[in-house]
């Protein structure tokens, strides 16, 4: 039997995800690989959430709960987003979904109709364009330059957004995997190109919690920019819940109330015990989300001063989220050369550029996520290959 067009289309990583497979089965056959590949914490959730999650189960919240999200996780997300962007958004703005990546379809699924056109920029998150796919529409990237810090251009935008049937642009800041926190002048710059064209903008800000230079600017923050813009959330990043599958969307009303609809007909909702872990989780404050961001922005200090030793491999100007990218072009390899002759030379896995996109070409992404030790260690042994290597 045939299987749809449309989820047979889904990529499953492409070529440049086989450094990540390869490190992963060579670990399990035993080889010792440090592994600086994806976005995940050396820390587990924090035991207080665990026995809140406990609790919540114990005491009965194993059944359905309420769709949109029960009311007081809906209201600890709404004041986190008044108190972190100044735009007061009350429950109603708010639609609880099993992670980001869950809202990140559910936006998307929320603004575009088959056939249709949703921008992203390019590098991207990787599951961006089967994403954007998935609802039926038809994914576009708009590329950045790393001599512009991969901050997009507005001529290239505005020319993007003028293709026939596009109705999205999806951003993310700060961004992975560069790094880069979108200043307020990018943000201005994509605000008008969205009103120009009237298109709405899909916000991803799941690494909120993670600036190291400067200040996060929701865009949602911007004038007129309410009404077009859905921003999507997560507990992942800031409360090192990845497992948990928590996060939302935030909108205006209409939208959101329709998005509930569309929860009804997909996910039915998410766990009572995990959503009462997350309220407990928000009600501690901007602290913990600050503990846990605190081993990034340190590991961030100890690469750049390795870093700053050589000139070979450079860092990409960066101010937030759990990475570094690294730019390889003076050692004259692709970024997936260079990822796959670094397992097998020092048994360190890194994200080859070509993995995000084209943009990225001649670059690798390090994941700050092993400890401080390991990954000076890690980091003087790629800087040591990257001058032996010809040219
Ligand atoms: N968006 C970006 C940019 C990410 O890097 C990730 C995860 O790595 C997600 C969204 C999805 O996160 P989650 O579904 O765990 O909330």
């Amino acid at each position: 039997m045939e299987l749809s067009n449309r989820i047979t289309g889904l990529a499953g990583g492409g070529a440049a995800w086989g450094v990540f497979f390869r490190a992963r089965r060579m670990a399990a056959a035993g080889d010792e690989i440090t592994e600086l590949t994806i976005g995940e914490h050396d820390v587990r959730t924090a035991p207080g959430i665990l026995d809140e999650m406990h609790r919540a189960a114990r005491a009965g919240h194993t059944g359905y709960a309420d769709i949109p999200g029960v009311a007081e996780l809906r209201a600890a997300v709404a004041d986190r987003v008044t108190r972190m962007t100044g735009v007061a958004t009350t429950p109603a703005n708010v639609l609880i979904t099993p992670g980001g990546q869950a809202g990140l379809f559910a936006a998307h699924m929320a603004v575009l109709d088959p056939g249709q056109i949703g921008l992203h920029i390019d590098p991207y998150y990787a599951t961006y364009p089967g994403t954007i796919a998935a609802t039926g529409a038809t994914a576009l990237a708009v590329p950045t330059r790393p001599e512009d810090g991969f901050l997009p251009r507005p001529g290239a935008l505005a020319a993007a957004a003028e293709s026939p049937g596009a109705r999205s642009l999806l951003i993310n800041t700060p961004n992975n995997p560069t790094g880069a926190v979108y200043p307020r002048t990018t943000l201005e710059e994509i605000a008008a190109v969205c009103a120009d064209a009237g298109l709405w903008l899909i916000s991803d800000e799941v690494y909120d919690s993670q600036v190291w230079e400067g200040d996060h600017v929701s865009p949602r923050a911007l004038p007129a920019m309410e009404a077009r813009t859905l921003v999507v959330g997560s507990m992942s990043k800031s409360h090192a819940m990845t497992g948990s599958r928590v996060g939302w969307i935030v909108g205006p009303e209409t939208a959101i109330a329709h998005l509930g609809n569309l929860a009804i007909t997909t996910t039915y909702g998410v766990p009572g015990y995990i959503q009462d872990a997350a309220t407990y989780a928000l009600a501690q404050g901007p602290d913990l989300e600050e503990k846990i961001a605190a081993p990034f922005a340190r590991r961030r200090r100890v690469a750049l001063a390795i870093l700053s030793r050589q000139n070979r491999v450079r860092p990409v100007p960066s101010q937030g989220a759990m990475y570094l990218m690294l730019d390889i072009r003076a050692t004259g390899l692709s970024g997936l050369a260079f990822a796959d002759r670094l397992l097998d030379a020092r048994r360190i896995a890194v994200m080859p550029g070509e993995s995000f996109g084209r943009a990225a070409a001649g670059h690798v992404r390090i994941a700050l996520t092993v400890d401080d030790d390991r990954l000076a260690a890690a980091l003087s042994q790629l800087l040591e290959f990257a001058q032996e290597i010809a040219p």
